[in-house]
C-alpha cells in the first residue's frame, strides 16, 4: 500500500469545487511560481515552520487506506451538502499514484482533481480520468513568460490539457490574476482563444491575486521573490472571454 505525504486537510470548503468539501493538500510541487501562497507544500517532505507563534510541522504521512478512511468518515455530509473531496497541493500528481489509490477507495464520492496540469502525461491521464471534475490552472500561455515566472515551460502543460478535452471528464480553467503577468490582454486573449471549443469545458474562473502570498516563506525558510509588481492594480478585460463565446468568472 503506497503512502503520502499531506500539509493541510480543510473541512467545509466551499471553494474548491461545487457544495461543501474536504480539501487535502498534497505536499510537493515541480513549479516554483513566483506568487505561490502555499510555500509550505512546494517541499516533497514534511518540514518544520518556524514562527513566532512557535513551530509546527507541515506534513504528515498517511497510508492510502488511513487517508480514505478518514474521507470516507465524512461521506454523509458531503453528499448531503452536495459536495465531495477536492485533491490540491503542492500539486496532487506529484503524487499521483498514491492519489490514484486513494481516490479507488473512496465510497462513490464526488471528486475534483485541483492541478497545474505540470505532470507526465500517464499520470495525469491514470488520475484526471478517475475523477469527476478538473481544475485545471493555466497561468501563461507564452512558453518564454512561464519559464520566467514559475521556473518551467508550459509545453507539459498544454500537452496535458489537450488530453483532458478528449477524456470526456468535464474541466474548470483557474487563471491566478498576476498584475503585469496572467492579467494582460495579451495572455488572457490566448487562454481565450485556446480554450475555446474544447469538449468539457465548463467556464474560465479568474482568481484575483491574493496579496498576502509572501506571508509563509519566512516560516518555510524561503524568500519571497515576487517576479512582478505587487502594487500593480490587476486589470483584466474579460471582453476577450465574450467574444470567444466562453463563460468566464471572476471569483
Ligand atoms: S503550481 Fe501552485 S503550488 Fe505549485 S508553485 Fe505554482 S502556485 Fe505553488
Amino acid at each position: 500500500m503506497l503512502t503520502g505525504v499531506v500539509f493541510d486537510i480543510k473541512e467545509f470548503a466551499v471553494h474548491d469545487g461545487p457544495g461543501v468539501r474536504v480539501t487535502v493538500f498534497l505536499k510537493g510541487c515541480p513549479l516554483r511560481c513566483s506568487w505561490c501562497h502555499n510555500p509550505e507544500g512546494l517541499s516533497p517532505q514534511p518540514q518544520v515552520l518556524r514562527s513566532v507563534a512557535g513551530d509546527r510541522v507541515a506534513g504528515q504521512v498517511f497510508t492510502s487506506a488511513e487517508l480514505a478512511a478518514r474521507l470516507n468518515g465524512q461521506a454523509n455530509l458531503l453528499r448531503t451538502g452536495e459536495g465531495g473531496v477536492t485533491f490540491s497541493g503542492g500539486e496532487p500528481l506529484a503524487q499521483a499514484a498514491f492519489v490514484a489509490e486513494v481516490i479507488d477507495q473512496l465510497n462513490n464520492l464526488h471528486v475534483v482533481l485541483d492541478t497545474s496540469g505540470h505532470a507526465e502525461e500517464a499520470e495525469f491521464r491514470a488520475v484526471a480520468s478517475k475523477v469527476s471534475l478538473v481544475y485545471f490552472d493555466l497561468k501563461l500561455v507564452d512558453a518564454e513568460q512561464h519559464r520566467h515566472h514559475t521556473g518551467a515551460g508550459n509545453e507539459r502543460i498544454l500537452q496535458n490539457l489537450r488530453v483532458l478535452s478528449g477524456l470526456g471528464v468535464p474541466f474548470v480553467i483557474r487563471v491566478p490574476l498576476i498584475p503585469g503577468v496572467t492579467d494582460t490582454e495579451a495572455n488572457l486573449s490566448s487562454v481565450a482563444r485556446l480554450v475555446n471549443g474544447m469538449p468539457g469545458l465548463q467556464r474560465v474562473d479568474l482568481l484575483p491575486y491574493n496579496r498576502v502570498a509572501g506571508a509563509k516563506y519566512a516560516a518555510c525558510g524561503l524568500a519571497f521573490q515576487p517576479t512582478y509588481d505587487e502594487s500593480r492594480t490587476l486589470n483584466p478585460n474579460l471582453a476577450c472571454f465574450a467574444s470567444a463565446g466562453v463563460e468566464v468568472r471572476v471569483l
